[in-house]
């Protein structure tokens, strides 16, 4: 159950589509286990036939299981293009695949699916990683940072009470 576009459909009118695509149907082949793409990938789209195009734009959402690769905390990173788009010529060199009047979106889909993902998955971007135990602050610093001014008030006093 790929993404095909019916080209039948779109002789009359702009098509949108509306739905969830099992995420194996991309087709990831990811190797990265820090990355595990398990929910449907969710999209609605509006596609139009401008000439020998098919413009399709619309958004793209696809959860995805990560590990964080500093704490190893595992979390949902969220993969939302919002505005995304794709021309498929229909014709001349680069034209798409059109097999029984349909076009097959799934490639696109995943091509830039696999631009977007995560390098590097952190759980938020400034985790610190594994905790280490910090070294307390040594507290004579803070202390004899005080101390100057500590005397000068004393000094204030004195010259005061001279
Ligand atoms: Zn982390």
């Amino acid at each position: 159950m790929a993404l095909r576009i019916n080209l039948r459909y779109l002789e009359r009118d702009d098509l949108t589509l509306k739905g969830e695509l099992p995420v194996a149907e991309l087709d990831l082949d990811l190797r990265d286990e820090m990355i595990r793409p398990e929910k449907p990938l969710v999209y609605e789209l509006l596609i139009q036939k401008l000439d020998d195009n098919l413009l399709v734009r619309g958004r793209l959402f696809l959860p995805i299981a990560c590990e964080c690769v500093r704490c190893l905390k595992a979390f949902e990173y969220e993969l939302d293009l919002p505005e995304w788009t794709c021309l498929l010529p229909l014709a001349g060199e680069e034209k798409v695949t059109i097999t029984s009047d349909s076009v097959d979106l799934t490639p696109f889909l995943r091509e830039d699916i696999l631009l977007e993902l995560p390098q590097h998955p952190l759980c938020k971007p400034e985790c610190g990683g594994l905790k280490k135990p910090t070294p307390e602050r040594p507290k004579s610093s803070s202390l004899r940072r005080t101390e100057p001014s500590a005397w000068a008030e004393l000094n204030k006093l004195k010259v005061r009470n001279e």
